[in-house]
């Protein structure tokens, strides 16, 4: 992970910035000489949304994809749990997903499979304002693409590469992990790094949580989302990072029902031996 920031730092200071405007020559088929090259011993966090699409399409329950295709490094210095496509343990250490005739979940890759040979920096990180982001290409080696002779403005590649859908839904988890909380440097308990992974990454069992123990009971959540919930992940990772704001950094992201309220203050009057309040 060190390696991640000394990137980063390079990335700020060295690498040209790109705006949407701008235009680079690159293109990637099954005619380039480096076909696949690139989808091996290679580093793929993946998003909270890139969990999603590729466990639907894989037809296996999040636990299920965690189990099989993830490694889930530790990082004391990270304030929050990240996930990583985990490669084969074959000679090129191949991703899973690799097939000879190209990338096997192709219309459900992962955002950073999407972005390159494009990547996306923002020297305001931690000040919320994201109005400062910029793109900067990522010259690999091993990429013949850029000899292709395609030229395209950043923006018609991030929209040939589906990649406005995956920035909408990652605004939110960027918005989670770019708060305040983290880049001031407070840690989460223990029980709050199950919470946010639970949410971020196995969604299904967020879904047994919020239907079988009381949150239902504890927080006013309006029946449209209760009936979407039950079937539609997007709508439940919406609902979970209004309650991760609430839990973790205290936020009034979620409302907390008032007979729920009205308990909590009586116990506490209990605790504290005060007499109960009038009608109690
Ligand atoms: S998910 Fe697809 S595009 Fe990404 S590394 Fe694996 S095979 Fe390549
Ligand atoms: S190395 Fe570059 S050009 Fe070759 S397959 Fe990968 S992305 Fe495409």
């Amino acid at each position: 992970m060190r390696e991640v920031e000394k990137l980063k730092e390079e990335i700020l200071k060295d690498y040209p910035r790109l705006s949407k405007d701008d235009t680079f020559a690159f293109a990637c088929h099954s005619g380039v000489p480096c076909f696949n090259d690139c989808c091996g011993d290679v580093n793929i966090f993946l998003t909270p949304y890139d969990v999603i699409r590729l466990k639907t399409a894989l037809g296996i329950s999040s636990q299920e994809f965690l189990d099989r295709y993830t490694l889930m490094p530790f990082d004391k210095n990270l304030g929050y749990p990240v996930i990583l496509l985990q490669m084969t343990d074959d000679d090129r250490k191949s991703c899973p997903f690799v097939k000879e005739d190209g990338c096997s979940v192709y219309n459900d890759r992962p955002w950073s499979c999407r972005m390159y040979p494009l990547g996306m920096a923002s020297p305001g990180e931690g000040s919320e304002d994201l109005s400062d982001e910029f793109y900067f290409l990522l010259k690999e080696s091993v990429c013949k693409g850029f000899r292709e002779p395609k030229e395209q403005t950043v923006d018609e590649w991030l929209v040939d590469q589906g990649i406005v859908e995956y920035d909408e839904m990652g605004r939110d988890f960027k918005d989670l992990t770019l708060h305040p909380f983290f880049q001031e440097g407070s840690k989460l308990t223990p029980e709050k790094i199950e919470m946010f992974f639970m949410v971020c990454y196995n969604i299904d069992r967020f879904r047994d949580f919020v239907f079988k123990s009381s949150f239902l009971n504890k927080f006013e959540v309006d029946e449209d989302t209760v009936n979407a919930i039950r079937e539609d992940d997007v709508a439940l990772l919406k609902l979970g990072y209004k309650w991760l704001r609430f839990a973790l950094f205290g936020e009034k992201s979620m409302t907390v029902k008032g007979d729920v309220l009205a308990d909590k203050e009586q116990e506490l009057r209990m605790k504290q031996k005060l007499p109960p309040k009038a009608g109690k």
